[in-house]
């Protein structure tokens, strides 16, 4: 095998939750016959009305004059020009902006975005300091934990928890006493809504973070992959937050196009030159078919309609299910929290001075023909000893009802074996 450089040899290993897909994916190889509930997916359901749009859109490109031009032509490093101009009037009337074709980049799915970013605004800088790459909430997005070629300028802060014992409830907001954002910091990076957690940062809590980093011309990246106008998968309120030293980056996935790679980048013109020229460098552009169908779903409006009146009931539905038959299943003496569901595709438990780690509930879940995600892996660029970490599992909200039900009844009785043995 050839040496690694340390590149070389950060890249090589798989970080998160990547690593433990696949024991996830052995287990449901390795017990073919058994039937697992498996609530562990990121991947998004396919919903009928999602799959339809695309079909319709891709049919249109097929049937018009445009199609040489989107698959055997390269194009633009920062985008197909139509889907540009159709953000850019979208953004700027749905949010009274002011957005040009220069503040919009689009990339190959988001994650490509967090790549550039982290790796343009933390690390070393020229003159060898190290830059920070700011978590200004932990537990956040597992693939923050791959994004960065220097893992020493991950660095993440615990948060404060609102806890509502009697409803069983909690929430995690920004501990703004113990964040720190300075001259060491090069950026700042949170999703929300959260995926592993659901939680939405509030408009306010928003505009304090991104006014302390604004402080230091710190850009701050706001992962919206689940956030309005598509897929619009809040089930809270909530305003997204644009400014001067915002990055404001979305993603399709979860609109229904995870495998055609797209994500967006509304910013500053200097910020977006940046990670232009960065994504230039590194695979010049985006796939263009997935941009030229983008294109018509989001012109037409549709995208944002099938958001609103498909998507987000679908998935808050799902948290219902959760919710009610936790409500039902668990037992009311023992420390159970439910992160408040406001946003993404999953729930997220909390079960406090849990007799064992979460990978031991994870494996014991698995006995009972559950697959759910340990909690730990979310965590990235936090150094900090903290229990909680071991303390919380994250359950997707891609299965049916009925798998949900039965996953989560089926988890109750585990849980409270696993609390009476101590
Ligand atoms: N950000 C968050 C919060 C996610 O949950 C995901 C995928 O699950 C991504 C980013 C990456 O998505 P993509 O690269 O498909 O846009």
């Amino acid at each position: 095998n050839p040496a690694l450089t340390q590149f070389g040899d950060r890249m090589s290993h798989l970080t998160g939750v990547r690593a433990i897909m696949k024991d996830i994916k052995e287990t449901l190889q390795a017990g073919a016959g058994q039937e697992f509930i498996n609530l562990s997916p990121g991947n998004p359901v396919i919903l009928p009305e999602v799959e339809q749009l695309w079909r319709d859109c891709t049919k249109e490109l097929l049937d018009s004059s445009e199609y040489g031009k989107v698959v055997c032509r390269y194009g633009d490093s920062q985008g197909y020009e139509p889907l540009i101009e159709a953000i850019a009037t979208d953004f700027n009337r749905r949010y009274g902006l002011n957005l040009t074709n220069r503040n919009i980049l689009i990339t190959p799915g988001s994650q490509s975005l967090y790549f550039y970013a982290a790796n343009a605004f933390g690390g070393y800088t020229t003159t060898g300091e190290l830059k920070q790459i700011v978590l200004p909430l932990s537990p956040d997005y597992t693939g923050y934990g791959g994004v960065t070629l220097v893992p020493q300028a991950l660095l993440a802060y615990k948060p404060t928890l609102d806890i509502d014992a009697a409803a069983h409830r909690f929430k995690y907001r920004p501990d703004f006493s113990q964040l720190e954002v300075n001259e060491s910091t090069g950026c700042v990076l949170f999703s929300r809504p959260c995926n592993p957690t659901g939680n939405v940062l509030t408009d306010e809590e928003v505009r304090k973070i991104a006014d302390l980093a604004a402080n230091y011309d710190v850009p701050v990246l706001i992962d919206s992959a689940y956030g309005p106008p598509f897929p619009a998968l809040n089930f809270t309120e909530m305003t997204p937050i644009f400014g001067d030293n915002i990055i404001h980056c979305m993603s399709l996935s979860k609109a229904g196009l995870p495998g055609e790679r797209i994500g967006i980048a509304i910013g500053s013109e200097s910020a977006i030159q940046v990670v232009e020229s960065f994504q230039t460098n590194m695979c010049i552009h985006s796939s263009r078919y997935g941009q030229a169908i983008a294109t018509r779903a989001i012109a037409s409006g549709m995208l944002a309609n099938i958001s609103e009146t498909v998507i987000r009931p679908y998935y808050q539905k799902k948290f219902d299910v959760v919710e009610n038959t936790l409500e039902q299943a668990m037992p009311k003496d023992l420390p159970w929290f439910l992160h408040r569901g406001e946003g993404a595709i999953f729930a997220w438990l909390w079960l406090e001075n849990l007799p064992m780690t979460d990978w031991e509930l994870y494996q014991q879940l698995k006995k009972v023909g559950v697959i759910v995600v340990p909690g730990s892996s979310f965590f990235p660029g936090l150094r900090e000893d903290w229990q909680h970490k071991n303390e919380c599992i994250r359950i997707s909200l891609t299965a049916t009802d009925e798998d949900i039900e039965v996953g989560m009844q089926r988890l109750a009785k585990v849980v409270q074996e696993v609390y009476s043995v101590v």
